[in-house]
């Protein structure tokens, strides 16, 4: 008897010393392998008998939304209080982040059009998450400017809490001294916010279990290959964005070699492969784009860091992807209006997403929700979001350099005889940069 607590101890353990992203993939897996079994063995109720513990980390999250969205965007806003000294520089860069962000965004919702990756699921969402009437063009722009700011973030109206974020943010920068305590107690806040935002990922498992489990057990096979074509088209999206985005903004904004580019960033793009984490990536992209790109320091100290808080292509084009999956698996119809939402929302929340592991999904939730969407779809997504993270934060970290290569060049900031020079950074540079 001792010998089996001793053997579930240390299995226990094992499973608590297990990095999340690990967790969360079994947790998927066994979700899968166990409501098929349910399903095949007639045994639904058992499934849908689980799925309250799915809801409780779909409420948590849902809970996240408001104060996150507020505090990390007020933030962001005021870590670019330096954006007036760097006047030109630092609109070129948000220009050009921005406008990638929607440019990967619209690829991603193409990629949803042409894939369907949740056609055929047809899943029921719980009432109150059913989308509501689809609002016109008109209204979703005079609709961007809350008259209360406490009933938008009561309502959870994702794009008017953004809009007033970014107000809010502006206007803590414009107060210069007299705003610093405001400043000062919103980057605590953050932080506190973080730690809240770390601990109901850490309950993340055992909801993506549950959910899992019910929608295997009520949809059977049926839902494994919708979920292998939403990697599918990110990957393939994340490849086309790299390829004819930055690739042409490198050449025909830079009139620099995209060979070049992308030989220069392969080290930051495997190291974000990895670790999933653009802002952990930051001292290897900064290495790599003055080293290997030329890029002086002072243009890529300023963009790159920033591209690592506000520029996030991959999680743009992931979400685009992943609200049609949604849409379709509950098959709710968007229109024209929805879509131009969607954009907005990815672009803006874009600013407030974090450089690290998964951030993106919990804006996916403030994506779906600015059109109505369920957000059973989130869990549903974080059974493979790792797999998608490794692709976007790649894909976000070579978005940081293209931008800083073309202000860098349009600055007169770029050797390019060092662009030009072939040369890869060594071992120890890399290991130096990483430490
Ligand atoms: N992991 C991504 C990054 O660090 C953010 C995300 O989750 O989309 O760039």
């Amino acid at each position: 008897m001792d010998q089996t607590s001793g053997t579930s101890q240390g299995l226990w353990g094992r499973w608590r010393a297990m990095m999340l992203w690990k967790q969360i993939f079994i947790a998927l897996g066994a979700g899968i392998v166990i409501g098929v079994i349910l399903n095949q063995t007639g045994n639904e109720a058992a499934a849908t008998a689980i799925k309250p513990v799915g809801t409780i980390f779909i409420n948590a999250i849902k809970m996240l939304i408001v104060p996150l969205i507020f505090v990390s965007l007020v933030t962001g806003m005021t870590s670019m209080h330096d954006m007036t000294k760097m006047g030109r520089i630092g609109l070129k860069t948000v220009a050009l982040y921005l406008g990638t962000t929607a440019v990967a965004i619209t690829i991603g919702l193409a990629l949803g059009v042409i894939f369907q990756p949740g056609a055929g699921l047809d899943m029921t969402a719980s009432a109150a998450a059913e989308a509501q009437e689809a609002p016109t063009l008109v209204e979703t722009i005079t609709g961007l400017v809350p008259t209360n700011p406490i009933a938008a973030s009561a309502d959870g109206n994702v794009l008017q809490i953004i809009v007033f974020a970014i107000f809010f943010g502006l206007a803590i920068n414009l107060s210069g001294e007299k705003g610093r305590p405001v400043r000062d107690f919103f980057e605590a806040l953050s932080e506190v916010i973080y730690k809240l935002t770390a601990i109901i990922i850490a309950f993340a498992p055992y909801g993506v279990f549950a959910l899992m489990v019910w929608v295997a057990g009520t949809y059977g096979l049926d839902l494994l290959l919708p979920l292998g074509t939403v990697i599918g088209a990110v990957y393939l999206g994340c490849a086309i964005h790299a390829l004819l985005v930055y690739g042409g903004l490198v050449k025909f904004g830079a009139g620099l070699n995209p060979v070049r580019f992308f030989q220069g960033v392969l080290e930051p793009q495997m190291v974000a492969f990895t670790s999933t984490s653009s802002s952990g990536t930051l001292p290897v992209t900064m290495t790599a784009v003055q080293k290997n790109l030329g890029a002086s320091k002072g243009v890529s100290s300023f963009v790159l860091p920033l591209g690592a808080t506000i520029n996030m292509d991959g999680t743009a084009l992931y979400q685009g992807v992943c609200a049609l999956f949604v849409a379709q698996a509950f098959g709710v119809d968007l229109g024209m209006g929805d879509y131009i939402t969607i954009i907005l929302t990815a672009t803006l929340a874009s600013i407030g997403t974090a450089g690290v592991p998964g951030a993106g999904l919990i804006m996916l939730s403030l994506v779906l929700t600015s059109v109505g969407l369920p957000l059973e779809g989130v869990a549903i997504i974080a059974g493979i979001d790792r797999i998608l993270d490794m692709a976007r934060t790649a894909l976000n970290v070579t978005g940081d350099s293209a931008v800083t290569v073309v202000v860098a060049k349009s600055e007169g900031e770029l050797d390019v005889e060092a662009y030009d020079t072939p040369h890869v950074m060594d071992a120890p540079k890399l290991s130096e940069a990483i430490s």
